[in-house]
C-alpha cells in the first residue's frame, strides 16, 4: 500500500491520459495506438522505450486481428513487467545483501540535490531494522554541508559515521571507514562520494582512486557502486545515467522523489535504456520513505 501512496501522482496521471486515449474505442487500432504512445511518452518513460513497447502491441494486434482495448491495460503490464525483468530488475522486497560478502561496500554517487544523502540516510535506517550493522563513510569532502547533513543521518538513525570534516581526500575518507567497519565486523558499509559532473575528468579519477584504496582493505569492494537519480527530473536523470556510466562502473540505480512526479514511467525508460537494475525507489522524505524496487509491484500499482 505504501507504493500505492508514493506512485498516487503517477498512477492518477497515466490512469486519466490512459482512459482518455481509448475513450469511445473498443478495438486498439493505429489512433488508439498513436494516443497510447502520446501516454507514455508524457509519462517521461523515453522515446525508444515507448516505441519499443508501442511496437510490440503493434505486433500482438498483427497477430490477434482483434485486440480489445478493455484488454489494453493487462497487454501494457505484460509488455512493461518484460521490459524490466530484461533490465535485470529484481523481485526481491527486502533490505538484504549477500551473506558471503562481510561488510557489503556500497558506494554511493550522483549530483547534488538528487537525495543522496537522504537515500545513504534511510538505507542505513532500513538495513539497520533489517538486523544489520551499518557504518557510513563521509567521502563527499566537497561540500561542508554533504559532511554535515550525513552527520545528521547518522545520528538520527544511530549508526558510526567516519569523517574528516571538508576538503579531506575522499579516498583517505573511503580507506579509514573499511578500516574501522572491518574492525566492527560491520555488515554494511554506505560511503557517499561527491557528484561533481561538471568535471568528468576530476569525477573519473575521484571514484577511480576511491576504489582502488578500497581494494586494499577489501579486494572485490565496492561491491556495489548506487547511483542515485531524482525521478522527478525526467530526461535529466536519464542523462545523468549516461555521464555516470562513462565515469564509473555503475551496477544499480536508486530513483528519488518519485512520490513527487507523475513521471513515474522514468523508471521503465531508465532501466530499458541502461539495463542497470533500479534497486531502490525514494517516495517521501521520511526515513522509511525508501522501498526495494520490485517490478510486479511497482507495475501493479501504476494499473490497480
Ligand atoms: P543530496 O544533495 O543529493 O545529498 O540531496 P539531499 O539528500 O540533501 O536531498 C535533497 C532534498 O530532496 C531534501 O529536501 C530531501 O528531503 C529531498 N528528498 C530526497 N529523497 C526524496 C524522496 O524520495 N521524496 C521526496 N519527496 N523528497 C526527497
Amino acid at each position: 500500500e505504501k507504493l500505492d501512496e508514493g506512485l498516487e501522482k503517477t498512477k492518477s496521471s497515466v490512469f486519466s491520459k490512459l482512459s482518455k486515449a481509448v475513450a469511445g474505442k473498443s478495438k486498439v487500432d493505429d489512433e488508439v495506438l498513436d494516443n497510447l504512445e502520446e501516454v507514455l511518452i508524457s509519462s517521461d518513460v523515453g522515446v525508444n522505450t515507448t516505441l519499443k513497447i508501442i511496437e510490440r502491441i503493434e505486433a500482438r494486434v498483427a497477430k490477434d486481428k482483434y485486440l480489445g482495448t478493455d484488454e489494453l491495460n493487462r497487454i501494457l503490464k505484460e509488455e512493461i513487467t518484460g521490459l524490466l525483468d530484461e533490465s535485470n530488475s529484481g523481485d526481491a522486497t527486502e533490505f538484504t545483501t549477500p551473506a558471503d560478502k562481510k561488510p557489503y561496500v556500497i558506494m554511493v554517487v550522483g549530483v547534488n540535490g538528487v537525495g543522496k544523502t537522504t537515500t545513504i540516510g534511510k538505507l542505513a535506517y532500513q538495513f539497520k531494522k533489517a538486523g544489520k550493522s551499518v557504518v557510513l563513510g563521509a567521502a563527499d569532502t566537497f561540500r561542508a554541508a554533504a559532511v554535515e547533513q550525513l552527520k545528521i543521518w547518522a545520528q538520527r538513525v544511530d549508526v558510526p559515521i567516519v569523517e574528516q570534516g571538508m576538503n579531506a581526500d575522499p579516498a583517505s575518507v573511503a580507506f579509514d571507514t573499511l578500516q574501522s567497519a572491518v574492525k566492527r565486523g560491520a555488515d554494511v558499509v554506505l560511503i557517499d562520494t561527491a557528484g561533481r559532473l561538471h568535471n568528468k575528468v576530476n569525477l573519473m579519477n575521484e571514484l577511480t582512486k576511491i576504489k582502488r584504496v578500497m581494494d586494499k582493505i577489501i579486494p572485490d569492494a565496492p561491491h556495489e557502486v548506487l547511483l542515485v537519480l531524482d525521478g522527478s527530473t525526467g530526461q535529466n536523470a536519464i542523462e545523468q545515467a549516461r555521464q555516470f556510466t562513462k565515469a564509473t562502473e555503475v551496477t544499480a540505480l536508486a530513483l528519488t522523489k518519485i512520490d513527487g512526479t507523475a513521471k513515474g514511467g522514468v523508471v521503465i525508460g531508465i532501466s530499458d535504456e541502461f539495463k542497470i537494475p533500479v534497486k531502490y525507489i525514494g517516495v517521501g522524505e521520511g526515513m522509511e520513505h525508501l522501498q526495494v524496487f520490485n517490478r510486479h509491484e511497482f507495475v501493479d500499482s501504476l494499473f490497480s
